[in-house]
């Protein structure tokens, strides 16, 4: 999709910021990709929405397109989108009975009539990077605890107590109540039987998700 060139000729010197100076690269828009968008407009969509399935997980997709002005939701119909949702339900009906449809990190269990209502199945390692639909790659966690799951503000550490990043910063009872105060109390569940989160799982999302340094825990 994109192309480097350098003072020495195309293809890209690394990563490394120094070298990209002292080579005087500069990249663009591959020419074919360009003209292929042009005659072919919902070639954005398809390539957007494969970028956001290999690289993000879904909790994530709306704000990412958000940021970058696109409306994937309204272009979705295909055999992709089919495939994903039945995979996220098996997924959601297994991690949601294994934690008795409570949030791991606060208990939240909110319903309309026995509808569960703001409850999700977190994946703990990211579809994108090889986590699979089982329950021990899950956790059930309400909207707002899924969301800093996701964004690296809260984490699972060896014991299975939860880890509240340093960079989370909120000083209001409810930024206290619900993310600071967590700092090291056990995880909710899951019910005896079900598998807890794997080693490997918690491990990889500690190291590529979780930010920077935990809170101490907070003494009960
Ligand atoms: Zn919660």
């Amino acid at each position: 999709m994109w192309e480097v060139r350098t003072d020495r000729g195309p293809g890209s010197p690394g990563s490394g910021l120094r070298n990209l100076r002292e080579s005087g690269a500069t990249g663009q828009l591959a020419p074919e990709l360009g003209n292929a968008l042009r005659r072919e407009p919902q070639l954005l969509h398809r390539m957007a929405r494969s970028l956001l399935d290999l690289h993000f997980p879904p909790s994530l997709h709306s704000e990412l397109c958000e940021a970058v002005g696109l409306d994937l939701e309204s272009e979705e119909t295909g055999r992709l989108s089919a495939i994903r949702r039945k995979r996220d339900r098996r997924m959601r009906e297994l991690v949601l009975t294994a934690y008795e449809y409570r949030c791991a990190f606060c208990g939240y269990d909110g319903r309309i009539g026995a509808v569960p209502v703001g409850l999700e199945a977190a994946h703990v390692r990211w579809w994108a990077f090889g986590g699979p639909d089982d329950v021990d790659n899950g956790l059930c966690l309400c909207a707002l605890h899924h969301k800093l799951f996701d964004k690296g503000v809260l984490g699972v550490d060896e014991h299975h107590r939860i880890l509240v990043s340093q960079r989370f910063v909120g000083h209001s009872p409810a930024a206290r109540e619900h993310v600071t105060a967590l700092a090291g109390r056990p995880l909710v569940g899951p019910q005896p039987g079900a598998r807890p989160v794997a080693v490997g799982h918690r491990a990889w999302h500690t190291r590529q998700v979780f930010r920077g340094d935990p809170r101490p825990a907070v003494p009960a």
